[in-house]
């Protein structure tokens, strides 16, 4: 590893050699290293971006659009890292597009809606959705979820996110919840909505339907009842394995395997249920495991989805045995009213009391629970409106491939998500601080009557019907109830954000959006169901893109839980680090995976701020106008230039494919290990044109590169010392800096002298002489070095050389200086001799040294007598000459540096 090499690694080192750098410039009192103080500088420019609207979306605007359909924050209260880290890597792809032209679209918006908030608002005033008029219900939830919007507010704008207040929406407000009605009103008249008793997941605690994709799995273990069910007209007994006994009230048939020899006798006799004493049929069906339990198995018509599968195969009529609270009904007899637990515990009692129950084992099981409060769910049968679905997988999967994701690999889950869809989505929830279903029903006769697109937004419970009566037999219309699943609002942000029944012409020019992003946990919900709105009501794509984010998970790589106590709090980061550092980590965490949070990340970014601040004191000072192109480039200016040029486009390939994390390490590694460690210290000593210009230009082009991640000291930098010469009232809002130009043949030379520059800094430092010592003559010799004379003055300045000579070849003498005792190892070897032994040595001039170096080891005289040292007890000193001078060398690959001291 060369010198450069591993000084590159090692920071410290590097901010030290800054510091050199400063107090070993002629005015060093006008360069002190300065400490950048972000939270100050940080508020000032977060102040200005509001007060300019520097971030506004103009609608009528002639620039071609970028519209990014940003998640509406759910309006839970406090800021997580994941939060902080999803938004910023939005905010990049936001400021990178505006930097390239675009009118970019990047709204302020929360999500007000929903159960999580409902759960917090009755766990706060203890109280469930049925101890209150709905409007007292509806104002609490309101209320609550609103109090977090200011704040909320506040944690975007220190996040130094550039979203548009200008275009703020809430999915609660009238406005949105229209938008939503109407979607659902056209989508009525289509006639893909109907409603349908249907067995449906449900939440006893929350008191409403869930969708597939809120249903959670857990690991659990719980108890397999075996159970002695009669035989009728016989005695004897069969036994039945289950870990429902509160079921037995539903059950309705008993099946074992066609091929268990054992059971055969038992098909088509009928059996008797213990308690309740009702007489069920054995069926044989090969969906039984026979190594299960008994091999006998118990259908309920609500038990789990396997049951269901049964009722429906068989023509079971459907019993209710739980009702939507998650408690037994009238069919369980004595058990009536109880909770489902309870009555699993008093039923085993009972059983066991009378015999019946005659063994229990442990058995694991996965149950479905509720993803909002995690209370197992129930199958039921409740009337709900459905959307179809099914009939659209394939429509949905052809838009799936339309769209460009990013990473790639994440289109496989909604792939693998939708065939493996066997409902239709179940829209409608019984809840009620979200979006009410617009339709009335007949009291009479059942039929609907949805509202008109001209009534919404509309709330049923409170407003009238568009008909007075219902149009088939007149009877009186009763408004509806039931409210939209949240996803209903959300995946309609696509219509909403462009404008969509608000204002023909802007829709048409807006939709489908440019860009999507999420995390990779909702894909099988907010991605799909804007996929399929956008299908069903524009025949279209939403967006072109979607970008998809990971976790950010605690320092060990696992999931943060308050639970756990290893949640990490943005805020004090934001406080002592401030946002450009935060926005650092979040830059490295590429999409698609989970990534644990590194403070190490935080203090990087915290020290790059840093650098690039002091760097632009350094650079302003160069120039009092605008540098025009005049003047005569070194080598090292076209170098710094080249290297310019080709990072551009490499940082500007990797943002055209949101590859946020290597974009940045390019900006990077190229201001602080090129252009601030070598190419300033090259131009330091320079005040003509051509370096001006390339300060100018290099700089200022790479602190736009860097705008988006980091965008206060980008544009603290801007404002100080380019603003005068730019005009522009931010940074955020100039071009995307163009490339200069690149010559392949100053790359090679401005990384020779690079190299050699750093490899003679780090030569002085080891010496200990100070970096600005004077070297007289300096050779550089090697069969390719010709070519570096041209930038022979870039490198006797750079260096501090007087006389710097390139050679293809030279002749070096090696000589012994003198002959030195390795103590250590002569003293227990030779005891009392080691004292002869060392003033012999000492006594060897250098010619007699080398005479006397045999294979075998070094001859002395010792005391009168000839002995040979063996090589471990002595070094030979040597020291290099050229043309009889003492020089000392370093070696850089096919390059020899010779140095005269
Ligand atoms: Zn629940
Ligand atoms: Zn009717």
């Amino acid at each position: 590893m060369s010198p450069s090499v591993k000084e590159r690694n090692d920071h410290e080192k590097i901010l030290n050699f800054f510091h050199n750098l400063f107090l070993s410039y002629p005015n060093n009192s006008m360069f002190k290293m300065s400490q950048y103080d972000s939270i100050s500088v940080e508020r000032r420019w977060q102040k200005m971006w509001k007060d300019e609207e520097i971030y506004h979306f103009d609608p009528e605007s002639e620039k071609p659009a970028y519209s990014i359909d940003n998640p509406p924050r759910y309006t839970s209260g406090s800021l997580h890292l994941g939060h902080a880290t999803g938004y910023s890597l939005i905010d990049f792809a936001a400021r990178y597009k505006r930097m390239r032209g675009y009118n970019v679209f990047f709204p302020l918006c929360f999500d007000v809606n929903g159960t999580p908030i409902e759960v917090k608002v009755e766990k706060k005033h203890n109280i469930t959705k049925l101890d209150l008029p709905r409007e007292e219900y509806r104002k609490l939830c309101s209320e609550y979820a609103n109090g977090f919007v200011d704040e909320m507010t506040h944690h975007f704008e220190i996040l130094g996110e550039s979203m548009d207040p200008s275009i703020y929406y809430q999915t609660d407000a009238p406005y949105y919840r229209r938008i939503t009605q109407i979607s659902f009103v056209e989508l009525f008249n289509k006639g893909m909505v109907y409603k349908a008793a249907f067995p449906i997941n449900w939440c006893p605690r929350c008191m409403t339907a869930l969708a597939d994709a809120e249903v959670d799995h857990k690991d659990n273990v719980t108890k397999l009842n075996f159970i002695k069910f009669g035989i009728a007209g016989k005695s004897g007994h069969v036994m039945i394995a289950t870990t429902r006994p509160e079921l037995i009230c539903t059950c309705k048939v008993v099946a074992v395997h066609p091929d268990d020899k054992e059971k055969q006798h038992l098909i088509g006799k009928e059996l008797v249920t213990p308690i309740y004493g009702r007489k069920v049929k054995v069926i044989a069906d090969p969906k039984v495991d026979p190594e299960f339990g008994t091999g006998n198995v118990m259908i309920c018509t609500i038990g789990d989805k396997d049951d269901l599968e049964w009722v429906m195969k068989y023509h079971l009529e459907m019993e209710k045995g739980i009702d939507e609270a998650g408690k037994m009904t009238e069919l369980a007899g004595k058990y009536v009213g109880m909770p489902v637990k309870e009555a699993r515990a008093a039923i085993i009692a009972d059983l066991k009391a009378s015999g019946i129950l005659v063994e229990q084992k442990d058995s694991p099981q996965q149950v479905s629970v509720c993803w909002r409060c995690s209370t197992p769910v129930e199958f039921l049968q409740v009337p709900q409106w459905f959307l179809k679905t099914l009939e659209l997988k394939e429509q949905v999967l052809k838009r799936a491939d339309e769209i460009k994701w990013y990473p790639e690999f994440m289109k496989i889950r909604l792939q693998d998500w939708v065939n493996s869809l066997e409902w239709d989505w179940v829209l409608s929830r019984q809840r009620i601080f979200a979006t009410p279903v617009p339709v009335w029903e007949c009291e009479e006769c059942g039929e609907a009557v949805c509202a008109t697109e001209e009534q919404c937004y509309v709330d049923p419970t409170t407003d009238a019907p568009p008909v007075e009566k219902c149009p088939k037999c007149k009877g009186k219309l009763i408004g509806c109830t039931d409210v939209f699943d949240t996803w209903m609002d959300s995946s309609g942000s696509s219509l909403y954000n462009t404008f969509w029944k608000r204002d023909d012409e802007l829709h048409k020019k807006f939709f489908p959006m440019s860009m999507r992003p999420q995390s990779h946990d909702i894909i099988r919900t907010w991605a799909f169901y804007s996929i399929l709105r956008a299908e069903q009501l524009e025949q279209s794509i939403p967006w072109e893109d979607i970008m998809i984010h990971g976790f950010i998970m605690a320092p060990d790589g696992t999931p943060m839980h308050s639970s756990v106590g290893n949640v990490i709090n943005p805020i004090p980061i934001l406080e002592n680090h401030g946002a450009d550092a935060l926005r650092y980590f979040a830059a490295s965490c590429s999409l698609g995976t989970d990534h644990a949070f590194r403070e190490a990340d935080v203090t990087r970014g915290k020290k790059l701020a840093n650098k690039i601040f002091n760097i632009g004191q350094f650079v302003g000072r160069f120039f009092d106008s605008k540098p025009s192109k005049t003047g005569v480039f070194r080598e090292s200016d076209k170098w710094i230039i080249s290297r310019y040029s080709e990072t551009r486009e490499a940082v500007t390939e990797y943002l055209d494919q949101y590859q946020f994390d290597k974009a940045l390490k390019e900006v990077e590694s190229f201001i602080w290990h090129e252009f601030a460690d070598n190419y300033i210290e090259m131009a330091k000593m320079r005040k003509d044109p051509a370096v001006k210009y390339t300060l100018y230009n290099v700089f200022l082009r790479s602190i736009k590169m860097l705008a988006p991640f980091m965008p206060h000291v980008t544009e603290d930098v801007y404002q100080e010392h380019f603003a005068k010469y730019e005009k522009s009232k931010s940074i955020h809002i100039m071009d995307w800096p163009s490339s200069i130009f690149v010559d392949e043949e100053a790359i090679g030379i401005g990384r020779a002298i690079t190299e050699i520059t750093s490899a003679i800094r780090a030569w002085k430092s080891e010496k200990k002489m100070p970096l600005n010592a004077e070297l007289s003559k300096v050779e550089i010799i090697g069969e390719d070095v010709l070519v570096l004379e041209k930038a022979s003055q870039d490198i006797t300045e750079t260096s501090k050389i007087k006389d710097l000579i390139f050679l293809k070849k030279a002749e070096l003498k090696e000589e012994i200086v003198a002959i030195k005792p390795v103590h250590a190892k002569l003293g227990p070897a030779f005891k009392a001799q080691a004292k002869g032994i060392v003033a012999a040595l000492s006594a060897l001039s250098p010619k007699d040294a080398v005479n006397s170096i045999t294979p075998a080891g070094l001859k002395i005289t010792v005391d009168g007598e000839k002995m040979t040292l063996a090589q471990e007890f002595w070094e030979a000193e040597k020291r290099l000459t050229l043309d009889g001078k003492t020089v000392e060398t370093i070696q850089l690959g096919n390059t020899l540096i010779v140095l005269e001291i």
